[in-house]
């Protein structure tokens, strides 16, 4: 079987806030279980809105993290990101953020000042992927992929035009470092174009169509918002734009640890959960207002 079979296309489910500045659809674990999509285990995606000028950012305040990455893709508006370890930047359009938590970090993502004075539309995926137990209490950071790091590589007349973050995809190397075997892109595909890539079969694989939509594997269609979930029998995948199309393409090699999440934290049993706890009460992520 070379093609990966498709195993289910999923709508968005409902639509939830975080904090006041981040509307999302919660398609990992909301609808595709972390068990199943591992090592990717939280998957939010804030499809196009339109926020109003505001003099006030809106976003999310101080709250921490341990044992997993948080990955932020702008694809629309500006994020401004500060957290406990003195680091902070802008994530503007086209550009990933990769945050280790590691062993614990508290931090605050906001639209950045001025974009929320002028307004606009607001697009961004925030991925969490999962730390393998043996990195779980790796020393916290912080990459910042802007734009002009990530691989751009165009086919067919730039009719397809991959944004490689991370992995090896088609003899290149993305920009990000990760601790497990991961390969993820953005690509924008013309109408009608028709684009055919292999990921390993055992890689876990899924598509998240932002815009347009495409036919996968000259069976099914998905269209704008929906999320297709690939089975592990196979290595191929076709695509055929039915419209000009942004795809996000997420694929890694599952790690097959337990995972218990409580909110923030994920580890890999109930008494490294208790232990986070603690050690966030205790002070020991650090400081950030
Ligand atoms: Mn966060």
């Amino acid at each position: 079987m070379p093609y990966k079979s498709i195993e289910n296309i999923f709508n968005p489910p409902a639509h939830h806030w975080v904090g006041d500045g981040f509307k999302v659809n919660n398609f990992i674990p909301g609808v595709v279980p972390m068990e199943r999509i591992s090592p990717f285990v939280m998957l939010d995606y804030g499809a196009i809105t339109y926020f109003p000028p505001s003099q006030k950012p809106k976003g999310v305040g101080s709250h921490p993290h341990r044992g997993f990455e948080t990955v932020t893709i702008a694809y629309k508006g500006k994020v401004a990101h500060h957290d406990s370890r003195g680091n902070s930047g802008i994530i503007s359009e086209g550009d990933v953020q990769w945050m280790t938590a590691g062993s614990g970090i508290l931090h605050k993502e906001y639209h950045e000042q001025e974009f929320s004075k002028a307004g606009g539309d607001f697009s961004m995926v925030q991925l969490w992927v999962n730390l393998p137990a043996k990195d779980k209490m790796t020393e916290p950071k912080y990459q910042a992929i802007t734009k002009d790091k990530i691989i751009r590589i165009e086919l067919d007349n730039s009719k397809v035009v991959i944004s490689l973050i991370a992995g090896e995809f088609m003899e290149k190397t993305g920009p990000a470092f990760t601790f497990s075997p991961i390969t993820l892109f953005s690509v924008n595909l013309q109408k009608d174009t028709e684009f055919e890539f292999e990921l390993p079969t055992d890689f876990n694989t899924a598509l998240l169509v932002l815009e347009g939509g495409v036919e996968i594997n000259t069976a099914q269609t998905a269209t704008q918002n929906q999320m297709v979930l690939l089975q592990n029998n196979g290595h191929k995948i076709k695509l055929k734009a039915t419209q000009n199309s942004v795809i996000l393409v997420l694929s890694g090699k599952p790690l097959n640890e337990p995972i218990v999440s409580y909110g923030p934290f994920l580890m890999n049993t109930k008494q490294e959960i208790i232990q986070a706890i603690e050690d966030f009460n205790a002070g020991k992520f650090g400081e950030l207002e």
